[in-house]
């Protein structure tokens, strides 16, 4: 399966957003009031080259991204991006000769400004997210939450991902969104309170689409939560269920904003410590 790294520009917010400093409220006011910015980090969306059609993991950011609603702190205070119209994944899609009628089925980790940015360029695609993240993403509750409503297609009506006992790894609720099984949606809570991620199985090989589970790998292995993530237990039993399914298997991790992930995707690098885990685990992981 061939899968794409799209970048769709860069992103700039503070490293306490990243990183996330104390707990509770002291915690999630960090990345609105701390002056240390961290590096640009890029934005990424994926493509997954499918037998049935090509599927798409966020949309990424969009040009539009550089004027944001000044009433709002968080727009204010603690993110600029950096971004060109020819950036964007639709333009970045069709130089890979994937033409937006290739895309049947667009999936959604969630709905923030720099994953569902590029959704006008899916018209006719079958867009999934979960039922919860989309009711929190909308109206004026969800522009209070730092969401975007208004700035989405009018078109924009998307499907319920719609969660069965299907266990995957450490994850005992899936969704396929593939006829065969191989990509799948599991719920990884946490940045979000629906947020989801989506697992790929090529061969032997797994490769996880995190979306904003964690910024980084490294904040994922080291269970470091986000500065905005609401509820921490949630978000750390989150990177605990990554960290397991990391060691069940050679995973691939791939957040939308670690500056490693194109490399670990076109090298297929798996997260190293889950190599040294799995030498400890019992062989048999039951799918
Ligand atoms: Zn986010």
């Amino acid at each position: 399966m061939r899968i794409h790294a799209i970048e769709t520009g860069r992103v700039q917010i503070k490293q306490a957003q990243i990183a996330g400093r104390g707990h509770g409220l002291r915690r999630q006011i960090q990345p609105i009031v701390s002056l240390e910015w961290a590096d640009w980090v890029p934005v990424y969306a994926y493509a997954i080259e499918h037998a049935e059609g090509v599927i798409v993991v966020d949309t990424g950011a969009n040009a539009g991204l550089k004027s944001l609603p000044r009433w709002h702190p968080y727009f204010q205070l603690a993110v600029r991006f950096d971004i060109e119209p020819e950036q964007e994944i639709g333009p970045q899609l069709r130089t890979l000769g994937i033409g937006a009628r290739d895309v049947k089925t667009v999936v959604l980790t969630h709905l923030h400004i720099d994953h569902d940015g590029g959704l006008a360029h899916f018209p006719d695609s079958r867009i999934l997210a979960s039922s919860d993240e989309i009711a929190r993403a909308s109206g004026i509750a969800g522009a209070l939450l730092g969401y975007l409503p208004n700035r989405r297609p009018k078109w924009f009506d998307p499907e319920p991902l719609v969660w069965q006992r299907r266990p995957c790894g450490p994850f005992q609720r899936s969704a396929w969104i593939t006829k065969a099984g191989d990509v799948i949606a599991v719920p990884t809570p946490g940045h979000t309170p629906s947020h989801v991620s989506v697992i790929v199985r090529d061969g032997a090989e797994t490769i996880m689409l995190a979306g904003d589970a964690s910024y980084l790998e490294a904040t994922m292995l080291s269970g470091t939560i986000d500065g905005v993530s609401g509820d921490e237990a949630a978000a750390k039993a989150t990177l605990a269920d990554i960290r397991d399914l990391c060691a069940q298997r050679p995973t691939v991790y791939l957040p939308a904003h670690d500056p490693q992930a194109a490399a670990r995707l076109s090298e297929r690098r798996a997260v190293p410590a889950c190599d040294d885990r799995r030498t400890q685990m019992p062989a048999a992981v039951a799918s």
